[in-house]
This record gives C-alpha cells, structure tokens and sequence, in this order.
C-alpha cells in the first residue's frame, strides 16, 4: 500500500496500531508498531480479505487523497466492489451464497469498525446475524492479498 494512502487512512483515524514490547531484557527493550488499514472482504473466508484499492490505481487523479473524504472513499470501495460483483467474485459475508447485481437478493455494502475496519458485503436480510459472523477475529491475525483490478469508467 501506498503510503499516501496510509497517511490517508491515519488521517480519518482508520488506522489500527499494535504495540509489541519485548520485556525479557530491559537494556534492550524492543517496541514493534504494526498498523493495520481497512480491509476489503470479498467473503468471510480468511482468503478472502483484501487490502483496500487504491483510487490512484483505478484513474483518479494522482492528488485524489489530498481532497477526498470519507464518503468518496465509500463510493470508490462500492464501485470496486459493483465489478467484483460483477465478476462473481463476492458472497454474502452472512450467508456465504455469490451475490449478484438483479434486484431479486438485494445488498449492501457496509463497513464495520469492530473488531477492525472494513468494507463488507451482506445482503438486507442477513445484516442482522453480521455481529455473529464477525466475532472473534483479530485484526492483526487476518491476512490480506492485494486487491482484484477492475477497468472502471469514472462519471
Ligand atoms: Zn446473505
């Protein structure tokens, strides 16, 4: 990941930090800082996960960070996330069934902040087992690939 992209997320304060301190020897004593941006889940699967594109990546403008917030952030996520869609790629992260853009299983894409950051999609009808489905994981334990290209047009 970029570190423009980084210093993006730390600015929004999405950026999870982890502190390891070695005790065993006080003369040399070692703090280890990891941190953690947002995650994309294409599904619950710990395969699944993805680190967040990169706008920059997808044609916006080389400066896009300097001046989008949060809500433009969402919408690039949900235009990555409509060609993964799109691709067959993504499952409900309740129900594990690959989603597709009819209307007939209507979803949504949310993004959690608990346990840790990320984008998710859920249909409407299972939103409400998503706390369930996302208990027990730890930030710095999941893994996370880097992220499917698509070739989007931008409005
Ligand atoms: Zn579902």
């Amino acid at each position: 990941m970029r570190n423009e992209l980084l210093n993006w997320f730390a600015r929004e304060k999405l950026l999870l930090t982890d502190v390891l301190t070695s005790g065993d020897d006080p003369e040399h004593d070692e703090i280890k800082i990891t941190v953690k941006p947002p995650l994309v889940a294409l599904s619950r699967a710990d395969s699944d996960f993805r680190e967040c594109p990169d706008p920059v990546d997808f044609g916006y403008p080389p400066d896009c960070l300097d001046y989008m917030t949060l809500d433009d952030m969402h919408a690039f996520v949900l235009s990555w996330y409509e060609k993964a869609v799109e691709a067959g790629l993504v499952k409900c992260f309740v129900c594990n069934k690959i989603l597709d853009m009819g209307d007939e299983k209507p979803w949504d894409a949310v993004f959690v902040s608990n346990p840790m950051y990320c984008w998710l999609l859920v249909h409407f009808d299972c939103k409400r087992y998503l706390n369930r489905d996302l208990r027990g994981r730890h930030p710095f334990e999941v893994s996370s690939a880097r992220p499917e290209y698509f070739d989007f047009f931008l409005d």
